[in-house]
């Protein structure tokens, strides 16, 4: 069996690390923090979450939810390691985003069949390689892959948002709902009324953005647009968006607020709170400003403003194969946020699928197909299969798996369908292949 190298140890790459590893493959997992940093990296840990600790939704009526069973049940390290670091989130999978990262380091750096070497890769290395090298690839290995893959980069930038200190927040004005009531109330809410909307909008809307340069204009990915841009784009999109009160009906007054900004819990201890859907390129004056706009953030202290960054992917459609294999060199397979999926979760299923194949070609073995059904195989599709000329990251959706073969009524039902086949065909999968 040949010594497999994975590039990156983030959500994707320790992913696909330790699925080579349990198949018995000897793993070089490079990394290069903390000897060089990204520009949204904090620690030295692998898996470290960037902006949200939320894993998005974890029931089997929405796609993220399926492809994290269908991961469970194919011994995922980021989903194991999530499972042990959850934090209250209503229906969601949210951690405390140390411990989390700190559960996946120890679980890889132990592994016997791991050697991690603390490097920037600047050339790809000889031999069967998984590249894993993230959203915020480091510019001379981001240079060795446009090389390599003989096509240029796209570029464009993501939004993160603001992290608040929970003391500092006046418990009087919020308080404590999941939307509808579902699961446990996880998110404290800041309610407001008509005329508070309004100053907090026009606040919103006239604040000074930190300048982006010329080729950066306009390249927001829609899934993570800043707050101030939906703004700008009427009333309507942040009432319909992000500040919905629909569900959350205030208890003080038994009635919907006009707008609602929802704060998530950010760490087990409960001590931080971050802003959902509030992902920013606001200078960092002018955040302080708009936040204090905000009912119960008056005296709010920031301790992570909102930023944006880069994300650098390559084209897919055209480059890769649905085994995140490489069409012109497959000893050399892609995964994470660089092949255009987008998520934490998602860069970590493609690792999953990357990290198997990897270890079908160490052991002179057929790379595997997943089954469009399932949410894994659906995705793999989808990136590979998309428009090459019109390539957009997105995130797992059941708009993605193949057709259902008749009309349901409720989206419930669909949902429900979905799963099931989805999971079925795992199971006939894993039984009919030798993964
Ligand atoms: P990463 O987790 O970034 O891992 C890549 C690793 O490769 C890093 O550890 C890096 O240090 C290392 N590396 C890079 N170059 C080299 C090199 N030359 N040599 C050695 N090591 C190298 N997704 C969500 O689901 N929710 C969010 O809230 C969210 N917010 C995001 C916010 C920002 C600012 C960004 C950039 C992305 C965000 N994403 C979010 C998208 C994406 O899911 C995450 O970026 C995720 O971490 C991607 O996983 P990955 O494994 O592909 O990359």
């Amino acid at each position: 069996t040949q010594i497999v190298n994975v590039i990156g140890a983030g959500l994707a790459g320790s992913e696909a690390a330790w699925q080579l590893a349990n198949r018995g493959v000897q793993v070089k997992l490079f990394e290069m923090r903390p000897v060089k940093q990204t520009p949204a990296h904090h620690t030295d840990k692998f898996a470290e979450l960037v902006c949200s600790n939320s894993l998005r939704a974890n029931n089997l009526t929405n796609a993220v939810g399926v492809i994290k069973e269908e991961m469970r049940q194919l011994n995922s390290l980021i989903i194991q390691a999530a499972d042990e670091c959850a934090v209250p989130a209503g229906g969601a999978l949210a951690v405390d985003r140390h411990e989390f990262a700190g559960n996946v380091t120890e679980k890889v750096r132990n592994h016997p069949n791991i050697e991690v070497i603390n490097e920037e890769v600047v050339k790809v290395p000889e031999g069967i390689t998984v590249i894993a090298s993230g959203p915020l690839t480091s510019p001379v290995l981001a240079e060795e892959i446009r090389q390599l893959t003989g096509e240029d980069y796209l570029y464009f930038y993501d939004a993160a948002a603001p992290i608040v200190e929970a003391d500092s927040i006046d418990m009087d004005k919020v308080y404590l709902k999941s939307r509808y009531d579902k699961g446990d109330a996880a998110y404290l809410n800041c309610p407001m009324n008509n005329e508070e909307f309004e100053r907090f909008y026009e606040a919103l809307t006239s604040a000074e953005v930190a300048p982006l340069k010329d080729f950066e204009k306009e390249l927001y990915f829609e899934g993570c647009m800043p707050i101030e841009e939906m703004a700008k784009r009427g009333v309507k999109t942040m009432l319909f968006g992000p500040l919905k009160p629909v569900g959350l009906e205030d208890p003080k007054t038994g009635k919907e607020p006009k707008a609602v900004i929802q704060l998530r819990q950010d760490n087990a201890a409960g001590t931080l709170y971050n802003l959902v859907g509030f992902q920013t390129h606001l200078k960092w004056g002018a955040q302080k400003e708009v936040l204090k706009l905000i009912p119960g953030l008056e005296n709010v202290d920031i301790v992570r403003y909102g930023v944006m960054h880069r994300n650098t992917f390559i084209n897919s459609p055209r480059v890769l194969n649905c085994t995140y294999q490489l069409k012109s060199q497959p000893t050399i397979l892609f995964a994470g946020q660089v092949t255009g999926v987008e998520g934490y979760v998602e860069s970590a299923g493609s690792g999953l699928i990357a990290g198997i194949n990897a270890a079908q070609l160490a052991k002179g073995e057929k790379p595997v197909r997943f089954p469009r059904e399932t949410a894994l195989g659906s995705m793999a599709r989808y990136i590979t299969e998309a428009d090459p000329n019109n390539f957009q990251p997105i995130n797992i959706n059941f708009g993605l798996f193949p057709e259902l073969n008749r009309r349901y009524r409720t989206k419930a039902e669909r949902a429900n369908k979905h799963a099931t086949r989805a999971l079925d065909a795992l199971q006939e999968f894993k039984s009919t292949t030798n993964i």
